[in-house]
């Protein structure tokens, strides 16, 4: 199985981690507590892909592939399948708190369709997209990247986690 995950930036490990590794494990069916063959697919971001990604690799001796978002460059030639994303301007640039450093808004966008698209197009049988949102702080991105899954006609599964931090 190939298992794409995509959530929250705010999940940590010493919060969450107990939860995603059941869901993760569910996800591909393992049982009598065999971890199996399969393959962890991460976006690169701190967060859930970072608890997945180290679950994956340390704990489960999974294949793993990672997709950076490309935050520093624009593809002015990218059009949202979706329509959510506007197209690359040379004024869309927006910068980060630190307020020196731009970056462009549609990156995380423009790498989830690259992901879905890689995974619709995978020969392999059975595929994955697991969420792990936290409603309470907004999971934007996880959201996006569920919804393009589903326009890619892809299995979903969606775990909202909690947060201490929820206001
Ligand atoms: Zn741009």
């Amino acid at each position: 199985v190939i298992v794409q995950v995509t959530g929250s930036r705010f999940a940590s490990p010493g919060e969450h981690a107990r939860a995603v590794r059941l869901a993760l494990l569910w996800a591909v069916g393992a049982r009598d507590g065999k971890f199996g063959d399969h393959e962890l697919w991460d976006g690169w971001a701190s967060g859930i892909d970072e608890v997945c990604h180290t679950l994956a690799e340390q704990d489960f001796g999974w294949k793993t592939e990672r997709f950076a978002a490309d935050w520093r460059t624009c593809d002015p030639d990218w059009i949202d399948p979706l329509g959510k994303a506007a197209r690359c301007s040379s004024s869309h640039r927006r910068k980060r708190s630190d307020a020196v450093t731009e970056y462009c808004p549609t990156a995380g966008f423009r790498r989830n369709q690259l992901m879905i698209n890689r995974l619709a197009h995978e020969a392999v049988g059975r595929k994955v997209v697991v969420g792990f949102p936290i409603p309470s702080l907004g999971s934007r991105g996880t959201i996006d990247c569920l919804t393009r899954a589903l326009h890619a006609g892809l299995p979903v599964i969606s775990i909202p986690l909690a947060s201490r931090d929820a206001r």
